[in-house]
């Protein structure tokens, strides 16, 4: 299996740029250890020798580890991270390390500083991000299952724009222990794949509490296997989001998306609309309290830590060594990132942005506690659009920012959510998302819902 996979990424791959290392080597001798393990008799677990894509953000000791910036390039990282870790004793075969917006920051890949992705349905087209890696490598067939992470939106809408599932379990589902930060608030990694039970076995997999990261919750995993084998919404109640739809919103994509709530009507669901005012609110908040942390996090990056350094110790001082640096190896969305956050965070202007995008955050939590009071989960389109055309909305940030409309809520509030295809835009021919969104620590409905309509 390892080697069909290899041999299929390297018949394709030229084309998408899905992975950024292929790491060959380590995944034959995983697949060889499985095979050993088999004929010893041993019990495997259900992933036991299945291929795996790793986005980019997550450290893999001895192997490079970009987070898609030359910022880091030539970083060899001497440890694993919790959730490779975790891949590596469960048996799964990680292929490589894929493509994604530098720093996990974007909504279509072309923020990587190794070029874009294609998106395997129209190579001319964005295959999401920040984890369009990932995605665009269980579009193609290149991977099985994947790996991404998702601070306002990378696992889901990604997901959406290539037709495959994904999810962002809960925060602190997964550890976030060896995984790049970018805003440690709201970054979760999460499972990738073409099917919602394959995304559970491997949610099952990767989440469970770790001492090693101060936010992981230390409670059982929710059942999200059995779940997903259930099928069934008999019963349940759904909520429709009010806020998401509308203008903006492609007619393509509306209509799959109200097709896909007749299906779960049919399927024995009781539905009904709910309105989360502070849902509007979402998006500036989001982009002021992610480049916020963004900007402190990023500090790191020093020149003397890690990876890229510029300059030449005899003529520069250390502050020159860092800023040219930091000038040569961070794109320029990271560059506006860092100077949005730095001034956010500023005295005299704390108060008017970052303590107001706090407020709202709170505002957002609240919104989604009534409606849980009412629904058993919530229902929107994943996405607004189907996947743009490369090029569309690089030079364009308010544009780009807008794809992540409808996931982000579930980030500040810190609750689980998934994406899953439910059909094709007649306009355009491409995959339209359908999103399901949990309460905190109940990511085991996302599997049972999904599962039913998939
Ligand atoms: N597109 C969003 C951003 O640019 C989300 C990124 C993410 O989830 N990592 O910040």
């Amino acid at each position: 299996v390892a080697e069909a996979h290899l041999a299929r990424i390297d018949a394709v791959d030229e084309k998408v740029h899905a992975f950024l290392h292929v790491d060959r080597e380590g995944a034959l001798t995983a697949a060889r250890a499985v095979d050993d393990k088999r004929a010893k008799g041993e019990t495997l677990g259900p992933l036991a020798g299945v291929p795996l894509a790793l986005k980019d953000v997550f450290t893999t000791r001895g192997i490079p580890t970009t987070v898609g910036s030359k910022i880091l390039e030539g970083w060899i990282p001497p440890y694993d991270a919790t959730l490779t870790r975790r891949l590596k004793e469960a048996g799964v075969v990680i292929l490589g390390k894929t493509n994604m917006d530098e720093f996990a920051m974007g909504s279509s890949t072309e923020n990587s500083a190794y070029g874009p992705t294609g998106n395997p349905w129209d190579l001319t087209r964005i295959p999401g991000g920040s984890g369009g890696g990932s995605s665009a490598a269980l579009a193609s067939y290149q991977a099985p299952l994947a790996i991404g992470t998702d601070t306002g939106g990378s696992i889901r809408q990604p997901a959406a724009v290539t037709g495959t599932v994904g999810v962002k379990p809960t925060y602190g589902a997964v550890s976030r222990y060896g995984l790049v930060a970018f805003s440690s608030s709201l970054d979760q990694g999460g499972p990738c794949a073409r099917t919602v039970l394959d995304a559970a076995l491997l949610h099952e997999v990767i989440a469970g509490h770790d001492a090693l990261d101060s936010t992981s919750i230390d409670a059982p995993v929710p059942a999200v296997v059995e779940a997903a084998k259930l099928g069934n919404v008999k019963g349940m109640r759904i909520g429709v989001v009010k806020e998401f739809s509308g203008e903006g919103y492609q007619p393509g994509v509306e209509q799959r998306f109200r097709e896909a709530v007749e299906l779960l009507r049919e399927l024995g669901a009781e539905v009904v609309e709910i309105s989360c005012p502070s849902f509007t609110y979402a998006l500036p908040a989001y982009y002021l309290i992610a480049p916020s942390e963004a900007s402190s996090n990023l500090a790191r990056f020093d020149a003397m830590r890690y990876g890229l350094r510029v300059g030449d110790d005899a003529t520069h001082s250390a502050e020159e060594v860092t800023a040219l640096t930091r000038a040569a190896g961070f794109g320029p969305e990271v560059k506006r990132r860092i100077m949005l956050g730095t001034y956010a965070l500023s005295s005299g202007y704390y108060d008017a942005y970052y303590g107001q995008a706090q407020k709202v955050r709170t505002l957002i939590t609240q919104d989604f506690a009534r409606a849980f009071d009412q629904v058993d989960v919530l229902v929107s389109p994943t996405t607004p659009t189907t996947a743009f055309p490369i090029g569309e909305r690089a030079d364009d940030p308010m544009a780009m920012y807008l794809a992540d409309l409808c996931t982000i809520p579930s980030n500040l509030a810190g609750n689980a959510a998934m994406s899953l295809p439910c059909g094709l835009a007649p306009e355009d021919g491409l995959p339209v998302g359908l999103q399901i969104i949990a309460p905190t620590m109940a990511d085991d409905r996302l599997y049972r819902v999904g599962s039913a309509v998939e």
